[in-house]
């Protein structure tokens, strides 16, 4: 697939990927079509995510969050065929007031239990832009550099972050096309799937679905380290 000079367009073979997460629901909400694909192809995948996400303003009529988004996370890590998944206990929208040293040290263990070969992370802007995002790709970043390990974002066209941004008030960071790696034709229909799983999240969101509606069948990534 030619797409304006992207010079990949396909997810690098690697032996066993780790997404890093900030929340529950950023595996399959973002990272959802690049890990089902992964799995597809054979890679292990797996999830490490820092909070239970409790904080989060939907669903709060559902029950108690830090329960229930753990379980959502779960069913809908499976959907994605992820095989394992390892959930922190961080405070949900404080991440950047834990001591990177603590979060990269959890980190650094996740990373050796599963034998990853590769980081797969939220870009740097943190894609909407949530301090919790940068936080975790920060500490994947610096696990990764002392590891020796690639990490790949996955990220949007700067045109996608602008188009949500004017219809609504959202703080999306996009990125210019020569800024990007790697573009991808992919197939949604597990992450769909995954995103179904994560119902206190997912019902009330007009900003997801136009956010997959715009993209399409693409998703478009960034080497942050490799
Ligand atoms: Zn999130």
């Amino acid at each position: 697939m030619e797409f304006n000079g992207v010079a990949e367009n396909h997810l690098p073979p690697t032996v066993s990927v780790l997404a890093v997460c900030a929340h529950p629901d950023d595996e399959s909400f973002g990272l959802g079509a690049a890990l089902s694909s992964w799995a597809e192809q054979g890679t292990r995948t797996s999830v490490v995510c820092f909070t239970h996400g409790e904080a989060s303003t939907l669903g709060t009529a559902d029950g108690n969050l830090h329960r229930l988004r753990e379980k959502e996370l779960a069913v809908a890590a499976d959907e994605l065929g992820v095989a394992s998944v390892r959930l922190l206990e961080h405070p949900d929208g404080r991440l950047s007031d834990v001591p990177i040293e603590l979060l990269s040290s959890e980190l650094r263990g996740v990373v050796e239990l599963v034998g990853a070969s590769l980081l797969l992370v939220f870009d740097e802007g943190g894609i909407t832009g949530h301090s919790d995002h940068v936080r975790a790709t920060e500490v994947a970043t610096a696990v990764a550099g002392d590891l020796d390990i690639p990490v790949l974002a996955w990220t949007l066209s700067e045109a996608v972050a602008a188009r949500l941004n004017d219809e609504f008030g959202t703080s999306f960071v996009g990125r210019r096309t020569e800024d990007i790696d790697m573009v991808v034709e992919i197939d949604r229909v597990r992450q769909h799937r995954a995103i179904r799983c994560h119902a206190s999240q997912a019902s009330e969101n007009p900003v997801l679905w136009r956010r997959l509606e715009l993209q399409g069948n693409r998703e478009a990534f960034r080497w942050l380290a490799r």
